[in-house]
């Protein structure tokens, strides 16, 4: 059987259903933002793994090795956050081409250092070993969160409300205008592409901004952490596939529906401005791009105004129903199936 026809979470999936159904001490095991694990009567360890590999998640032509070390920080960190964890120690694993100089690694644990040191999180050991080909980082954050404030992907019920913190699309959008700065000057491209590079160059500029979303994504995990002490939250997980994969990744584990309101949307001031320069409605970004790692969550109608007086950015975007399946209505009032849009390896790679 090919991997397509499965895709990555069919995979994840069958592997699941390969290994034991119930591990003691394993309170939340595969399908959720990290895995918690029991050390004590009411704590608990969360452990979470994401690899990103040259080629498939990053390429070297639009992202710095500093960025690259700060990246890899925030998308483990950031699961940590969507589980309303405190993040405490990490492990990071590479495997180094011989094309890449030391120099380039140091700047790559400059980014994670940096990142690391604003949460508090210690780099407790790895792995390092040659790659023929590809670079390829793999990185496990430990954190922790006591089990009566542990939030996962499983809890939502039909009437709480949806939310989003920040905004999204900005990533997705910045990695274009990276990809677009580096095109060759025959593909076609949106009026003004030409003024890219030099806006690239202007850190206050829309276009930069984006640009930096895409390359030092900033984790919620004070968000997260507020989110989760205020106990109003049935579930959550964070965006790093794209809005709808997310939201369908709740959905699925909570065996409920959702339907969301295309104008409720988040979409940031600095993706509007920069609308000229990109090749898609903004919307789209904010639905199928991933990579904003922002927190999407669910709250009982009960909690919502409890959640009005914390001090975190958040919108309300929808609601959770009853029948299953993804419905969005859009700006003209008319309500659609909304497809899961965002990466999925096996899909996008067609090995
Ligand atoms: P995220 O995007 O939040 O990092 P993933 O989609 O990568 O989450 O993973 C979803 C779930 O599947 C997680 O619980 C993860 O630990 C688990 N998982 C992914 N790949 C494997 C694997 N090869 N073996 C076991 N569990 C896996
Ligand atoms: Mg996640």
């Amino acid at each position: 059987m090919k991997l397509s026809s499965l895709g990555e979470f069919g995979l994840i999936h069958r592997i699941q259903k390969q290994s034991p159904r119930r591990t003691p001490g394993v309170v939340i095991g595969i399908g959720d933002d990290a895995a918690a694990l029991r050390v004590s009567a009411n704590a608990l360890l969360l452990a979470t793994t994401d690899m990103l590999i040259e080629g498939v998640h990053f390429d070297l032509s639009v992202m710095d090795f500093h960025s690259l070390g700060w990246k890899s920080a925030a998308v483990n960190l950031s699961d940590i956050a969507a589980m309303g964890g405190l993040p405490r120690f990490c492990l990071t694993s590479l495997g180094i081409p011989p094309r890449v100089p030391v120099e380039h690694i140091t700047e790559f644990y400059r980014g994670f250092n940096a990142l690391l040191r604003a949460h508090k999180t210690g780099l407790a050991g790895g792995d390092t070993c040659s790659s023929r080909d590809h670079l390829i980082i793999s990185v496990t954050v430990l954190g922790e969160v006591t089990k009566k404030r542990m939030i996962s992907r499983a809890g939502a019920r039909a009437g709480d409300r949806i939310f989003v913190t920040g905004s999204l699309g900005d990533s997705a959008a910045g990695l274009e205008l990276l990809q677009l700065r580096n095109a060759p000057r025959t593909r076609q491209a949106p009026c003004g592409m030409r003024n890219i590079k030099s806006e690239i160059r202007n850190p206050k500029s829309a276009i930069a901004r984006l640009v930096e979303r895409h390359l030092r994504p900033v984790p919620r995990v004070e968000w997260g952490r507020n989110i989760s002490l205020s106990g109003c939250a049935s579930a959550m997980i964070d965006i790093s596939d794209g809005l709808s994969s997310d939201l369908s990744h709740i959905c699925e584990q909570s065996n409920v529906g959702a339907l969301i309101y295309s104008n409720k949307i988040p979409v940031s001031p600095i993706l509007l401005r920069a609308m000229d320069h990109l090749r898609k409605h903004p919307l789209r970004y904010a639905l199928s791009g991933g990579e904003d790692y922002e927190l999407l969550f669910t709250v009982p109608p009960a909690h919502v105004k409890r959640l009005q007086l914390l001090n975190i950015v958040a919108t309300e975007i929808g609601e959770i129903t009853r029948t299953r399946g993804l419905y969005i209505v859009d700006d003209k009032g008319r309500e659609k199936t909304l497809k899961p849009t965002g990466y999925n390896h096996f899909a996008r790679s067609g090995l």
